[in-house]
């Protein structure tokens, strides 16, 4: 029963790995023919073919001399020849018990000569073989050529097989074979479920140190031993690809019972022991992300990407597990259609425009200057609050020209608020990026030059983190600035490492304490507290102190009577065209009068 349940088991592993080799009922080529036709010329025989044995047939990939495309396996002798690994031979099929009511004994063939294509891991995928309508024998040199041959036909299916398909470095099938095969299931299986899995093996920024300590040998090793880890844990029952530096995914056959997330609790189980790479235990945090799904309703493409937003999503999640979540995908995609778009809304000149917040000095209601706020009305989305698409512009190089566009036109309208004869001050936001770039100071200053704007009539705002990042270059570009008579600020104090030890060694001169503190002040004892202490000390360091977000009389009055010298937000005003700030300014006034 044993040795009977095992050749079952076999006799599936090696039709998975005849399936794998997607050869059957694919149209004939020229590179199995010549071999073919050489076989049929060598050993002198009518009837040649490099016959694959299917589940219940033998299929003929190339032939010679015969016209079917299939015989069945039952009584066939390539069935016999794809059991051992040597030349098979049966002299006169109508002698031979095994054979003599066979198919072809009853076609009237006698002699038969197969040699088995043997796959590096041992299966035998079918034969290459000569028959004759005469019986006759096989001479030792014939033999050997028909060996010959087999290996060459191995070598053709394997060249066939590799190329394009296979991740050199892990030996596994890569995308664009997930691609193939999920086009397969689409086929072939349309309506049946699937279930797919990804997994990355470690987070970007550990793959990032593992790569600079260890150098991507040693990441590619360690990919290839869990990859290993899960081809053990999953067997046959599903697929393993290699889609990314220490990133795979596993695919299950179209109609089977396994969910996604039931394989992926399996993976999980067997990568939390150690992984040994070059005879070292290394841990893994892997994620894994989950997408059941029916091929025939999902694009290959949409597949992966859906994998990779699930894999996302399963990083933050504590156990390392989630599963597709089409809201988060939604909010990826716009964020990635925003970022496409924002070149655009560069070039164009009806899509971003800056508005402008008063800055009030408390004791007076004076308002000695404005905050530069970007808007983007997007031509299909409507407007995309700055909130939502600058963080993503500040991950890449686009923040270059969005800071650069921002100050050019907060340049020019506070040269043209000083032409008025008004005396404004323009705040503009700049971001991390933009202290990175050696040149930053220089071609600001170069633009105020140009405009004939008074340096005082610009501020820059940056965060803590923004000027935490790379401290001699950062140092250098603001002084730079501050000499030139441009005031820096420190935006959203409070809210970042708050190290007032670093921010003193900067040439900054204004605090803008963030709203959050101050939103709820009238409230929050907590609250009280901390921005009151923040005032003292940044009084003491010789800071002038800004408060963000003020909505109402109440938070107004306590910040004046702590001493705040200026404050922004709603209460006052909310952020409004230029056109609009004149007449404001006029209402302003009386207000403060009254
Ligand atoms: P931020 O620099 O902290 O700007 C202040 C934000 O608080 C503005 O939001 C402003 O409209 C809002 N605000 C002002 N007063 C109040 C109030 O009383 N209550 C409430 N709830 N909010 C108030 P906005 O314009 O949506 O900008 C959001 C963020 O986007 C800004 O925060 C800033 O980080 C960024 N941002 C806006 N424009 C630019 C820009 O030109 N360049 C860069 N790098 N960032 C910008
Ligand atoms: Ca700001
Ligand atoms: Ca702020």
């Amino acid at each position: 029963m044993a040795h009977f349940v095992d050749s079952l088991t076999n006799e599936e592993a090696r039709l998975n790995a005849l399936r794998d080799l997607r050869l059957l009922d694919t149209p004939p080529s020229e590179t199995f023919d010549r071999l073919t036709r050489l076989a049929s010329q060598l050993l002198s025989a009518p009837v040649s073919t490099v016959s694959l044995t299917d589940r219940d047939r033998q299929w003929f990939k190339s032939k010679v001399g015969v016209d079917l495309t299939e015989i069945p396996r039952e009584q066939a002798p390539c069935n016999y020849a794809i059991q051992g690994s040597n030349v098979f031979v049966v002299p006169d099929l109508q002698a031979d018990p095994r054979f003599v009511g066979s198919p072809l004994a009853q076609a009237g063939i006698r002699f038969y000569a197969g040699a088995p294509l043997i796959t590096r891991s041992g299966h035998g995928l079918g034969t290459i073989c000569v028959v004759d309508d005469k019986c006759r024998t096989l001479a030792d040199g014939e033999r050997r050529i028909l060996q010959d041959l087999a290996g060459l036909v191995m070598s053709q299916i394997e060249l066939q097989n590799t190329i394009g398909r296979v991740d050199a470095t892990s030996g596994y099938a890569n995308q664009h074979q997930f691609f193939e095969d999920l086009e397969d299931q689409t086929r072939c299986c349309a309506g049946l479920p699937s279930a797919a899995v990804i997994v990355e093996f470690s987070s970007s920024a550990e793959v990032t140190h593992a790569l600079r300590v260890l150098g991507s040998a040693h990441a590619d090793l360690l990919t290839k031993r869990a990859m290993q880890v899960m081809q053990h844990q999953i067997g046959n029952s599903a697929r393993l690809y290699h889609v990314g530096q220490m990133r795979c995914v596993v695919l299950c056959e179209a109609g089977s019972p396994t969910t996604a997330p039931a394989l992926s609790a399996r993976i999980m189980a067997a990568l939390a022991q150690p992984i040994f790479c070059d005879g070292v235990p290394v841990t893994l945090s892997p994620a894994i992300g989950c997408y059941d799904f029916v091929a025939s309703e999902v694009m290959p493409q949409d597949v992966l990407r859906h994998l990779l937003s699930a894999g996302d999503d399963a990083r933050n999640a504590v156990d390392g597990c989630a599963s597709y979540d089409p809201t988060h995908d939604q909010q990826k995609t716009r964020s990635f259609a925003l970022l496409n778009d924002f070149r655009a809304a560069l070039a164009a000149d009806d899509q971003l425009h800056v508005v402008f917040q008063p800055r009030v000095e408390l004791a007076t209601g004076q308002m000695p200057g404005v905050e530069a706020l970007l808007r983007w009305q997007h031509p299909s989305l409507g407007n995309v609050p700055p909130g939502e698409f600058i963080p993503l512009i500040e991950q890449t190089a686009l923040i270059r020209p969005l800071t650069d566009w921002v100050l050019v036109k907060s340049i020019a309208q506070a040269r043209a608020w000083n032409l008025e004869g008004l005396d404004i001050r323009v705040s503009v936001n700049a971001s991390a990026l933009n202290l990175d770039e050696k040149d930053f100071a220089e071609r600001l200053l170069q633009k105020v030059r140009e405009a004939g704007l008074s340096p005082q009539h610009l501020e820059l705002e940056f965060t803590e983190s923004a000027v935490a990042r790379n401290p001699t270059r950062v140092v250098e570009q603001l002084r730079a600035l501050k000499e030139a008579g441009i005031a820096i600020a420190i935006d959203d104090f409070g809210t970042g490492y708050s190290n007032l030890a670093y921010i003193r060694q900067l040439p900054i001169s204004i605090l803008k304490i963030d709203r959050s503190f101050v939103m709820d002040l009238p409230t929050s004892q907590t609250n009280k507290t901390l921005v009151r202490t923040i005032i003292t000390m940044a009084h003491d360091l010789g800071y002038r102190v800004v408060a963000e977000g003020i909505e109402d009389r109440q938070t107004y009055d306590l910040l004046t009577a702590w001493g705040c010298d200026e404050g922004q937000g709603y209460h006052m005003a909310k952020p409004m065209p230029a056109r609009r700030l004149s007449s404001w300014m006029l209402t302003a006034t009386h207000r403060a009068a009254a």
